[in-house]
C-alpha cells in the first residue's frame, strides 16, 4: 500500500462523516508525507489547516488511519509542506470524489495548486458533472428534462429554471452539467454559489469596485447560482441580485438556480425575489427509489473500473437510505477497501466495511438472546455459561458485556435484561451496565472498547 493509497482511503472515510464544505476546506492539499508505525507525518498546506486538523479532526484521522491500515498508529504529526507532484500516477482515477469547486471564475485563490486546478475547468465547473453520467429516475426526471430543454435553448425555454431538493440528491451535478454542456457553444458562463456571490458583492462594495462586479455578473449568457437559499436574511445581496436577475432575464440570458427548498420556503427572502424565482420553471429532485439507487451504483462502480455483483450492489442500495452522496461514499469505501486487500466483495465483507453506517438499521432487529449468543461465541463459551450462576471471572466478564450491549443496542429495561440473563435482579443488570460503561466512556479503556467493537461487528454479520 503506498502512502497515497492509504491517504485516499482515509479521505474516503473522512468524506462520509463531514459536510462537503468542511471536507474541502480542511483536507484539500493534504497528504501523507511519511509513514511508519511510530510516526505518521501528514503534510498540510497552511498553519490554519494544521491547527484545525490538530484540534478538531485528529481523533477521526487517527481512527480512520488505524481502520484503513489495520494497525495501531502511535503518533500523527501535521507539518507544513507542499505536495510533490511527480510520483503520483496520472492515469489512475482518484477513488475519492473530487470536492465540489469552492471558487468561481472571478477570483482564484492563490493557494490553489495545479493539481486541484486541473479538476475544474475555466468556468469553475467540475468536468465530471455531465449529463452523460447522470442517472435519470422517477425522482429527478422532471428536473432532468427541464435542464435538457434549457441548455438547448438558453434564455428561451424556461427562465429562470429553479431546481430544489434535499442535500446530496444531485442539484449541483445537474447545474454543472448544464454549464459543461453550454460551454461547448458559449464562453459567457458563470457558475457561483450564493455565498460566493454575497462575498464578492461585499468585497466589491468595500473596495469601490461595484462596477466591475456588475459587469461581471450581468455580462453572461448563462448564470448558474448554486444554493440560493443562503441569500435568505442578506438584504444588500438580495437587492443586488434582484437587479442582476432582472437585467439578465430581460436580455433573455439564462438563469438557473438551485436551493434546498422551494422559493416560498426560503426564510427571510424578499417577496419580489420569490416571485422572480417562480416566474420560469420550478422542478424538484427527490430521494431515489431502489431501482434508481441500484442504477446509480452500477454506473459508478463501472466508472471506477470496479464492477460489483448485483446482490452486493443491492445490499448497499437497500441499506444506505439518505441520499446519493452517502450512497457514493459507501461505494467508494467498499471499493477502496477491497482494492487494498485485493479481494472480491461479498455481502458479508461489505457489511463489515459499512458496519458503522448500517449498524443501527440492522441491530434493531436483534434480540437479547442473539446478543448473548454472539458474546458467548466471541469469548468461546456457551450461552448457558453466560446465563448460569457461576461466579468465575472468565464468565462474569462476558455476562457484563452482554448486559452492556443489550442495554446499549436495544435499550432494554434493566428488569427485562435481568430476566434474559437467567432471572437476575435488575440491580445486577444496572451495576454491570454502569461498570462497563465507565470502562468505555470514562476510562476510555482501549482494550475493552476494542472487544466491544469486535462483538458489534459480529452482531452486524449475524443479522442480514
Ligand atoms: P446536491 O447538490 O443536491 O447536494 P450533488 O449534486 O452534489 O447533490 O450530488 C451528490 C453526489 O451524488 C455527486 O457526486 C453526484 O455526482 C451524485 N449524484 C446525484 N444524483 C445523481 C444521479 N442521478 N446520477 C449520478 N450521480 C448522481
Ligand atoms: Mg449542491
Amino acid at each position: 500500500m503506498t502512502n497515497e493509497q492509504i491517504w485516499q482511503a482515509v479521505l474516503g472515510e473522512m468524506e462520509i462523516s463531514l459536510s462537503k464544505a468542511n471536507f474541502v476546506t480542511w483536507f484539500k492539499d493534504t497528504f501523507i508525507s511519511s509513514f511508519s508505525e511510530e510516526l505518521v507525518v501528514v503534510g498540510v498546506p497552511n498553519a490554519f489547516v494544521k491547527k484545525w486538523l490538530e484540534e478538531k479532526y485528529h481523533k477521526n484521522i487517527l481512527s480512520a488511519l488505524e481502520k484503513v491500515t489495520q494497525q495501531r498508529i502511535i503518533k500523527i504529526e501535521y507539518h507544513l509542506e507542499n505536495k510533490k507532484q511527480s510520483n503520483s500516477n496520472q492515469h489512475t482515477q482518484p477513488i475519492v470524489n473530487q470536492p465540489a469547486p469552492t471558487n468561481t471564475q472571478i477570483e482564484e485563490s492563490p493557494r490553489e495548486n495545479t493539481a486541484t486546478k486541473n479538476v475544474y475547468n475555466r468556468f469553475g465547473l467540475n468536468p465530471k458533472y455531465v449529463f452523460e453520467n447522470f442517472v435519470v429516475g422517477k425522482n429527478n426526471e422532471l428536473a432532468y428534462a427541464a435542464c435538457q430543454a434549457v441548455v438547448r435553448n438558453l434564455g428561451k425555454a424556461y427562465n429562470p429554471l429553479f431546481i430544489y431538493g434535499g442535500v446530496g440528491l444531485g442539484k449541483t451535478h445537474l447545474l454543472q452539467a448544464i454549464g459543461n454542456e453550454a460551454s461547448k457553444f458559449t464562453d459567457k458562463i458563470l457558475y457561483t454559489t450564493s455565498e460566493k456571490f454575497t462575498n464578492n458583492y461585499i468585497q466589491a462594495v468595500q473596495t469601490g469596485k461595484g462596477k466591475d462586479f456588475k459587469n461581471l455578473y450581468r455580462n453572461v449568457d448563462l448564470l448558474l447560482v448554486d444554493d440560493v437559499q443562503f441569500m435568505g436574511g442578506k438584504d444588500g445581496t438580495q437587492e443586488e441580485f434582484f437587479h442582476t436577475f432582472n437585467e439578465l432575464q430581460q436580455g433573455n440570458k439564462q438563469i438557473i438556480l438551485t436551493s434546498d427548498r422551494p422559493p416560498k420556503s426560503i426564510p427571510a427572502i424578499e417577496k419580489r425575489l420569490i416571485s422572480r424565482f417562480e416566474s420560469g420553471m420550478v422542478a424538484d429532485v427527490g430521494k431515489p427509489d431502489i431501482e434508481t439507487k441500484l442504477a446509480i451504483l452500477e454506473r459508478k462502480a463501472e466508472e471506477k473500473g470496479f464492477p460489483l455483483d448485483k446482490d452486493v450492489l443491492s445490499f448497499i442500495a437497500n441499506h444506505i437510505q439518505n441520499n446519493i452522496r452517502e450512497l457514493e461514499g459507501a461505494l467508494n469505501r467498499v471499493i477502496v477497501h477491497h482494492q487494498l486487500k485485493n479481494s472480491t466483495p461479498t455481502i458479508r465483507s461489505v457489511k463489515e466495511v459499512l458496519s458503522d453506517l448500517i449498524a443501527n438499521i440492522q441491530l434493531k432487529s436483534l434480540t437479547p438472546k442473539e446478543i448473548i449468543e454472539t458474546v458467548a461465541k466471541f469469548y468461546d463459551i456457551s450461552y448457558k455459561d453466560i446465563t448460569g450462576n457461576s461466579r468465575k471471572k472468565e464468565l462474569v466478564w462476558p455476562r457484563q458485556i452482554s448486559i452492556y450491549l443489550i442495554r446499549e443496542e436495544l435499550n432494554t429495561s434493566y428488569p427485562t435484561i435481568g430476566q434474559e440473563l437467567g432471572g437476575r435482579d435488575h440491580t445486577t443488570a444496572m451495576h454491570a451496565y454502569n461498570k462497563i460503561n465507565q470502562e468505555v466512556k470514562e476510562m476510555e479503556n482501549e482494550r475493552v472498547k476494542q472487544e466491544i467493537e469486535s462483538i458489534k461487528q459480529l452482531l452486524a454479520g449475524s443479522v442480514y
